[in-house]
């Protein structure tokens, strides 16, 4: 924020921002129509297109209300064929990325990146450094072929490399899946890594009303873990120790688990008390009870489920968890809630609460080759190595996948016995 109140991103204001990405998009993937579909070729990896967005409009590109800017996409074809992949039609993804405003997110990561999600809730756009940028350029190739080869994984889907630039400047950002549906009012989230160092939620994350919290903060309000059928967890580990395998091979390290935990009896119970509140309350108009609409933009409960259409037609269309481990489970079947995305991870808490779960890897552009070198000589020198978030790739993957097979999740002897959920 500026001197002036104004939410900047490198001194431009972000709305001005979100503007010209909108605009860049639309033109990018409009202007991929007219190139015939076929094979990626390893040049494709390389190809950096840029398109000049004057002010007053030009033959390829609109008039418009910004700052004279250019718009760079990288690898157009490359990421064209990926989104192929995951069946992202380019109609679905212009009307996702450029129809409507997107939301900026408020961002609990120390790194300074600016996240916008789409109205639908489909895509994040994240802003990413130059080396990251640089990175994942590198990197596509092979994270192509991965991704080929394996389509059931929790690694990050990227949909696109793209650069603004203006006035000298240069934001990079990509788009990538929504892990975590912004309109489900999710009970708990945790951004984990297996590492216990200074791994703690801030006080001002932990004030808000659903806070990204940590690993030291998992092992507080889950000392048992998540208690997954046995199947299932399976399914979940296996997928977590190829990906980590990639992840390796790619000396990518710092990556987390994001998992988002939607609590079935708590919301059973919060929607109950708010039916009971709106029945009893005289003032009550049906609208969202006031009390509950508290400036911090918390959802208001019992309100923030029902936003007219079915969230299976809505939210997760392209990949769910359940799809991404390649698990099926009859708990997830019997469960036809059109409050929640489908797809959810079914799992218990310790007090025997159905969970589900919303789960992938996130943040792997940073590779320890191109900058933790030195800083992982300096922090070993004074911090016990075993402990401290940045160490050698193998070894960070290790530690990740032990503290995720041993205290995050956990195997359940028998079949979970969810009951059916109610009908309504
Ligand atoms: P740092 O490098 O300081 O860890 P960062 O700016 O690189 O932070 P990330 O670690 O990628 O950011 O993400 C920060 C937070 O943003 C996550 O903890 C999570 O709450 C949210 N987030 C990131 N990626 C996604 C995603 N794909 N879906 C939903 N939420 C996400
Ligand atoms: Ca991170
Ligand atoms: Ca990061």
């Amino acid at each position: 924020v500026d001197d002036a109140g104004v939410v900047t991103y490198k001194k431009k204001p972000t709305s001005e921002l979100m503007q010209a990405i909108q605009l860049g998009i639309g033109q990018s993937i409009g202007g991929l129509s007219s190139k015939p579909e076929r094979d990626v070729l390893m040049q494709d990896f390389a190809v950096v297109e840029v398109v000049f967005f004057p002010s007053e409009g030009s033959n390829l590109t609109p008039a418009h209300h910004c700052s004279d800017f250019r718009f760079k996409t990288y690898a157009p074809i490359a990421f064209r064929y990926f989104r192929d992949l995951f069946g992202i039609q380019p109609e679905d993804f212009m009307l996702s990325l450029c129809d409507e405003p997107l939301s900026e997110l408020s961002n609990p990561g120390a790194s300074g990146s600016i996240f916008y999600t789409t109205h639908d809730d489909e895509f994040i756009i994240k802003t990413v450094q130059h080396k990251e940028a640089d990175f994942l350029q590198k990197l596509l190739p092979g994270y192509f072929l991965n991704i080929s080869q394996n389509k059931r994984t929790l690694l990050p889907k990227f949909y696109g490399l793209y650069c603004y630039q203006c006035g000298g400047k240069n934001i990079r950002f990509v788009v990538m899946n929504n892990l975590l549906p912004s309109t489900v009012k999710l009970h708990e989230k945790y951004d984990l890594k297996g590492s216990t160092y200074k791994r703690k939620a801030s006080k001002h994350e932990r004030a808000k009303s659903v806070p990204t919290r940590k690993d030291l903060d998992f092992l507080e309000l889950h000392s048992e873990g998540l208690m997954l059928e046995r199947d299932t967890y399976e399914a979940l580990i296996k997928t977590l120790q190829r990906d980590c395998r990639v992840l390796e091979s790619f000396k990518i390290m710092d990556f987390s688990l994001l998992v988002g935990v939607y609590n079935l009896d708590q919301a059973a119970k919060e929607k109950s008390k708010s039916q009971a509140q709106s029945a009893s309350s005289e003032t009550s108009t049906g609208g969202p009870d006031p009390t509950f609409n508290s400036s911090d933009a918390k959802p208001v409960r019992g309100m923030s489920l029902s936003r007219g259409k079915s969230f299976k037609t809505r939210i997760g269309q392209y990949s769910t968890p359940m799809e991404s481990i390649q698990a099926n489970s009859d708990i997830a079947d019997k469960l036809d809630d059109e409050d929640v995305p489908p797809g959810g991870i079914p799992a218990k808490n310790i007090r025997g609460e159905r969970l589900l779960l919303y789960l992938g890897i996130i943040d792997i552009l940073q590779s320890y080759r191109l900058k933790k070198r030195l800083e992982h000589t300096m922090k070993a020198m004074v911090i016990d190595g075993d402990t401290i978030s940045v160490h050698r790739p193998s070894f960070y993957a290790q530690r990740f996948m032990s503290f995720m097979a041993t205290q995050v999740f956990k195997k359940v002897p028998t079949a979970l016995k969810h009951s059916p959920s109610k009908k309504k």
